[in-house]
């Protein structure tokens, strides 16, 4: 089955990129942010819990959000494959991914990472601002601390695929169109 990760900062265009890689290969997408953001729409429990780290930039607990990203997959028994967006954002949850898969003889295929340097990414999550609706793209501050979290708890999550060598980093800056070719590319060579 294909498993792919889409990493990379915030703000690096893994969305984006994420809707093209779903129609090409059939996937289901699975977007830890997005699943957040609905839980916070219809406030509840969880919802309420993700809001008070999501609204400082900070990272939402593992368990939290490993228990919804397994209950998310769950309910898709029938997939040809996965993409994972913004997960796993700390090793903690990539080894809960791994173990996760491996119950299910499966493993992940590879981690596509875009790579963006922290001024264009601070330029494109303000712009976004203007009409995302979302708070935690309106303040610099708040996406400066998301860019220092990226650096200092989800990076490492690179090197832990690297040491599979299931990693691969993509030049995220260019058109929608380039980046989605180079990341079908590699894709094409690791399923
Ligand atoms: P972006 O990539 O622009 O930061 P996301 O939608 O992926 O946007 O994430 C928004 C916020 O949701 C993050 O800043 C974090 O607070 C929370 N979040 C998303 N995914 C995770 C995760 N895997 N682990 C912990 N927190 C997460």
């Amino acid at each position: 089955m294909i498993q792919l990760i889409l990493f990379g900062p915030p703000g690096s265009g893994k969305g984006t990129q994420a809707k093209h890689l779903v129609d090409k290969y059939e996937l289901v997408h699975i977007s830890t942010g997005d699943l957040f953001r609905y839980e916070m729409g219809n406030d509840t429990l969880l919802g309420k819990e993700a809001k008070s780290y999501i609204s400082k930039g900070e990272l939402v607990p593992d368990s939290v959000t490993i228990g919804m990203l397994k209950n998310k997959v769950d309910k898709h028994p029938d997939a040809k494959g996965f993409i994972y967006d913004g997960f796993p954002r700390t090793i903690p949850q990539a080894e809960a991914l791994d173990a996760m898969l491996k119950e299910s003889g499966d493993t992940i295929s590879c981690l596509l990472s875009l790579t963006v340097d922290d001024e264009e990414i601070v330029k494109r999550i303000k712009h976004r601002g203007l009409t995302s609706g979302r708070a935690d793209d309106l303040d610099e501050e708040i996406i400066r601390n998301r860019i220092n979290v990226y650096k200092e708890n989800t990076l490492e999550v690179f090197q832990y695929y690297a040491d599979q060598n299931k990693s691969v980093s993509i030049d995220g800056i260019g058109s929608i169109e380039e980046i989605a070719s180079r990341l079908s590319h590699e894709v094409d060579k690791n399923i």
